[in-house]
């Protein structure tokens, strides 16, 4: 249990609840100046890829999964997956993003086969299996994380996404998400990944029934694995979309809130050096403010989303759409690799 009374803790908390809108947006464009001097914004063209909706997790927050044996439920074919990146390649895209539910159908070997069947048959950069699905590997298949990180690497997997984090405090995953990998593990297997050599992303999805010191707790454990590991490539938040979920009654979160966090997020985890505006659950145009609240990053053009869109968020746009807004809110729009390297723009 992190110590919530230290000076540091509660100096955060207080700038994330009492400081004004614009001071707190100040504060995090300063730091956003500070980590990337340069007038430019990136972005990525990737896939989001659900290889299956199965699962047994039973996230309250969660529109997209199906139960066992539910009518709707499925796993995705190797030769689906393998259309879907075409698509995507067809389209300039760099990485796909593969998550799925906990499904217990599904043995090791199908994962392990599919990466390889990837990096054959449609090489691309594989950024897959977010902590909760390998803590869930780990159980299901007796192995430990390090055994299951080392085989999927091996396999091909190339870096981890940061989802399932949700907030990072025992007491709001044991009412929300009982059954996945706790606070301590998911943050267990993100330090494991890093120090095997692979990069991740880090995620915050708020708006639970947390506090303030809830969301704060959750920034500063992100922050101590960082100052450990150096292997969080990047931050984004976003508001739980609670649509169709269990958890409906909670209602949804204003823009102010989101862009307070998103600021806060920046000024304490200014150790990871890029933070991703989350325009696909806040819309385009609090896409655009969030650059100026911290963000350097406009996340991806994707191509799917079905997690978010499954609760009824369903925000798309085109690339010309993407890069015109980037250059709208004052910025040279950039495409980048899943390592924030920049792509030629011509390719
Ligand atoms: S969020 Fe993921 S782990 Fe939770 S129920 Fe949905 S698919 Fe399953």
């Amino acid at each position: 249990m992190l110590d919530r009374t230290t000076p540091e803790f509660r100096e955060a908390l207080e700038l994330y609840e009492r400081a004004s809108l614009l001071e707190l947006g100040a504060l995090a464009d300063q730091t956003r100046w500070r980590l990337h001097p340069e007038q430019v914004v990136t972005y990525i063209i990737d896939r989001n890829i659900n290889y299956t909706n199965v699962c047994v997790a039973d996230c309250k927050f969660c529109a997209f999964y199906r139960r066992p044996k539910h009518l709707e439920g499925y796993v995705l074919s190797f030769e689906e997956i393998g259309r879907k990146i075409e698509e995507l390649k067809a389209l300039g895209g760099v990485q796909i993003l593969m998550q799925g539910g906990h499904n217990p159908y599904i043995p090791f070997e199908w994962y392990l086969d599919l990466l390889r069947y990837i990096k054959r048959n449609h090489p691309i950069h594989i950024h897959a299996f977010s902590p909760s699905e390998v803590d869930f590997f780990a159980g299901r298949f007796g192995m430990t994380i390090d055994e299951v990180l080392r085989e999927l690497m091996a396999a091909g997997l190339d870096s981890i996404p940061g989802g399932g984090g949700e907030i990072l405090v025992q007491e709001i995953r044991d009412r929300v998400a009982k059954k996945k990998a706790g606070a301590d593990r998911w943050l267990e297997v993100m330090e494991i990944a890093h120090r095997l050599g692979l990069k991740t992303s880090v995620t915050m999805m708020f708006g639970l029934g947390e506090s303030s010191a809830d969301r704060i707790e959750h920034l500063f454990r992100v922050r101590a694995v960082q100052a450990r590991t150096g292997g969080f490539t990047a931050f984004i938040c976003w508001p739980l979309q609670p649509e169709h979920t269990q958890l409906e009654h909670l209602g949804k979160t204003d823009a102010v809130t989101y862009l307070r966090t998103q600021a806060i997020a920046r000024v304490v985890v200014d150790n990871v050096p890029n933070i991703q505006a989350s325009w696909v659950t806040m819309g385009p145009k609090i896409g655009q403010v969030a650059l100026r609240f911290g963000a350097n990053d406009f996340g991806s053009l994707m191509m799917e989303e079905n997690v978010v869109s499954s609760a009824g968020t369903t925000w798309r746009m085109t690339l010309p759409e993407m890069r015109r807004l980037i250059a709208d809110a004052g910025f040279e729009p950039k495409r980048r690799r899943q390592d924030y390297s920049l792509l030629p723009e011509a390719a």
